[in-house]
C-alpha cells in the first residue's frame, strides 16, 4: 500500500488541473495556498460522513460525485462561478489502493466537467470515511436568501423528488432504478445557468432539505409569505412510475437531496430568464409568487388546482 506522501503525490496533486482562473499565486503542494481576485469571493464548506449522509457501502465514485456536486450546489445558489475547491479526507486504514485510485479518477473527471480544480487539502485516517469539500467561487453580486419581495415570481430550476426516491430505496436495502440512484449520487447543480441568471434574480437557495422547507428559509430570511402552486411543480415520469403520483408529489415537495436551485425574480425578467434557461439547455418552472407577510411568521402556503394543499411530511428522513 502506498505511503501518505506517495498517495498525495499520486492522487491529489494532479487534481490541481485544469488551472484555476484566475490562477493561484501559490498552488497545491506548499504549506498553504495563496490566491487573489478582484471579484467577490464566495466560499462554502460541506462535510459528508459515511452512514450519515450517504450509505456506508457507496462506491468511491459515488462518494466523490455526491460530495463535490452537493458542495457546488451552494455556489450555484449564490450565482457564483466555480473557482477552486479544497478537499479534506478521513479515510479508514482498511480502504484499499483501488478505492483511492477510483476516488481520484472520478474527481479528475469532475474537475474537467466543472472546470474546477482542487488546490489543496488534508488527508488523514480514522474509523469512518469523512469527506469535506470547501468550494470557492467568484461573482459580481452574490445572491442571498433575503432578497425576496412581494410581487416576485418563484422559479424552480430542473425538478425535485428523484433523489429522495433513490435514497428511500437505498435505505430500504433495495437497488433503486438507475435514474433515481443517479439523482441521489450525481446531482446536477445548475452552476453555469445560475451564474448567467444572477443579474436577473433577487433571491435563491439550493434545495437540500426539500423544496418547501428551503423555500421557507427564503420566506423567513426575506420576511415574506410564499404561495406555491403544487400543480406547477414538475414531476418526472420515472418518479411517478416508480412511486405513484401522490408519493411523487410528496417527494418533489419535501424529499430533499435535490441540489438544484429555487429562486425569486421580478416578473419583468420572465422572458430573459426563460431565454437564458433555454440557451443553457435547462428546464425551469414558475411555481408560485412571493406575497406580503400576513401573520407574525413567514409561511409557505400551497394550492393544488386552486384548492388548499397540505403536506404531512416536511424535510427528509436522515440516516439513523
Ligand atoms: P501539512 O503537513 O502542511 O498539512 P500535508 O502533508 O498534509 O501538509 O499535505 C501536503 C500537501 O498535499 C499540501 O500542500 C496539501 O494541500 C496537499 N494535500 C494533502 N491532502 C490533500 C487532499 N486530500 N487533496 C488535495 N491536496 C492535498
Ligand atoms: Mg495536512
Amino acid at each position: 500500500m502506498a505511503g501518505e506522501f506517495e498517495r498525495i503525490r499520486r492522487y491529489f496533486l494532479p487534481l490541481s488541473q485544469p488551472p484555476a482562473d484566475p490562477p493561484a499565486q501559490v498552488g497545491n503542494g506548499d504549506d498553504a495556498l495563496a490566491v487573489r481576485s478582484d471579484e467577490t469571493i464566495v466560499m462554502s464548506v460541506d462535510t459528508a460522513v459515511a452512514g450519515t449522509h450517504f450509505p456506508p457501502d457507496a462506491s468511491a465514485e459515488e462518494v466523490a460525485t455526491k460530495a463535490l456536486r452537493s458542495a457546488l450546489s451552494d455556489l450555484a445558489a449564490m450565482g457564483a462561478r466555480p473557482w477552486f475547491y479544497t478537499l479534506s479526507l478521513v479515510v479508514p486504514k482498511s480502504y484499499p489502493d483501488h478505492w483511492w485510485q477510483q476516488f481520484a479518477v472520478t474527481l479528475q473527471a469532475e474537475n474537467r466537467h466543472w472546470q474546477f480544480p482542487c488546490l489543496g487539502g488534508d488527508t488523514t485516517t480514522g474509523d469512518t470515511l469523512v469527506v469535506t469539500v470547501q468550494v470557492h467561487g467568484l461573482c459580481e453580486r452574490p445572491l442571498t436568501r433575503s432578497g425576496a419581495a412581494a410581487g416576485q415570481n418563484i422559479w424552480l430550476v430542473g425538478q425535485t423528488g428523484e433523489a429522495a426516491a433513490g435514497l428511500a430505496a437505498l435505505l430500504r436495502g433495495d437497488d433503486p432504478e438507475s435514474t433515481l440512484r443517479q439523482a441521489f449520487y450525481q446531482p446536477q447543480p445548475p452552476v453555469r445557468l445560475m451564474a448567467a441568471l444572477q443579474p436577473w434574480i433577487e433571491s435563491a437557495i439550493d434545495i437540500s432539505d426539500g423544496l418547501v422547507a428551503d423555500l421557507g428559509h427564503i420566506a423567513r430570511a426575506s420576511d415574506c409569505d410564499m404561495s406555491l402552486q403544487v400543480d406547477r411543480v414538475p414531476l418526472s415520469n420515472v418518479l411517478v412510475q416508480s412511486v405513484g403520483l401522490v408519493r411523487a408529489r410528496e417527494l418533489a415537495l419535501s424529499g430533499g437531496e435535490d441540489y438544484t436551485t429555487v429562486l425569486t425574480a421580478w416578473p419583468e425578467h420572465d422572458h430573459r430568464i426563460m431565454e437564458l434557461v433555454v440557451r443553457h439547455g435547462c428546464c425551469i418552472s414558475r411555481i408560485g409568487q412571493v406575497a406580503d407577510l400576513k401573520g407574525e411568521a413567514a409561511t409557505v402556503t400551497m394550492t393544488l388546482d386552486g384548492e388548499p394543499y397540505l403536506i404531512s411530511q416536511r424535510g427528509y428522513d436522515h440516516f439513523g
